[in-house]
């Protein structure tokens, strides 16, 4: 193994609260299998689930900080809703807190919260496991972890539907790469799996 994970594990858990440190562990283990399922870089996924909240502990103005510090775009929507940057600025602090320069890793921690165009199979797995690890319970997760056995972008995109449902049922502000993505993968997965879907 290239990483030390359970120094990283030790450091995590003074940066994060045990409720996250808990979910943290979860998506860990949940990136592992589904990387062993999918084919990606098992120690790739084990490294980003674990670390995929890493800037979760940050207030809104922290987030802000550190995302100007980074140099991370902050556009009008991220201003009005700081908590999605903890993706973004979480890949920067895995560089700075845990020596993390993979970019494939990097980038699945930026897109863990909206999901983006051209996502890699590390990027839907790190997205999807955030979704489904044990700790998680909300209506339909059963199904969501039973399809993410079957087939991962059928996952990914019931988990698509289920935040943009959410975020519109809460009146909450809907961010592009989140319909971008999803229609990415609509378009990708074809006309043999759209009958699949309907
Ligand atoms: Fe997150
Ligand atoms: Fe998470």
């Amino acid at each position: 193994m290239k990483y030390d994970i359970e120094r990283m594990k030790a450091k995590l858990k003074e940066i994060l609260d045990k409720e996250r440190y808990s979910h943290s562990i979860g998506v860990m283990e949940t990136a592992l299998k589904l990387a062993e399922k999918y084919g990606a870089d098992v120690e790739k996924a084990m490294v980003a689930g674990l670390l995929h909240d890493c800037a979760k502990g940050l207030s809104d103005e922290e987030l802000l900080k550190m995302a100007y510090k980074y140099g991370v775009p902050v556009d009008n929507i991220l201003l009005k809703v700081p908590f999605l940057l903890h993706g973004p600025v979480g890949a920067c602090m895995v560089q700075e807190l845990f020596g993390v320069t993979d970019e494939e890793i990097k980038r699945a921690i930026a897109l863990h919260t909206t999901g983006d165009v051209n996502m890699s199979v590390l990027d839907k797995i790190i997205f999807l496991a955030d979704y489904i690890e044990p700790n998680r319970d909300f209506e339909g997760v059963e199904e969501l972890r039973e399809l993410s056995w079957k087939d991962l972008d059928l996952a990914v995109l019931r988990a698509y539907d289920s935040t943009i449902c959410y975020v519109i049922k809460r009146n909450m502000i809907l961010y592009e790469k989140t319909v971008s993505g999803r229609n990415d993968i609509l378009l990708k997965l074809g006309e043999e799996k759209h009958e699949k879907i309907s």
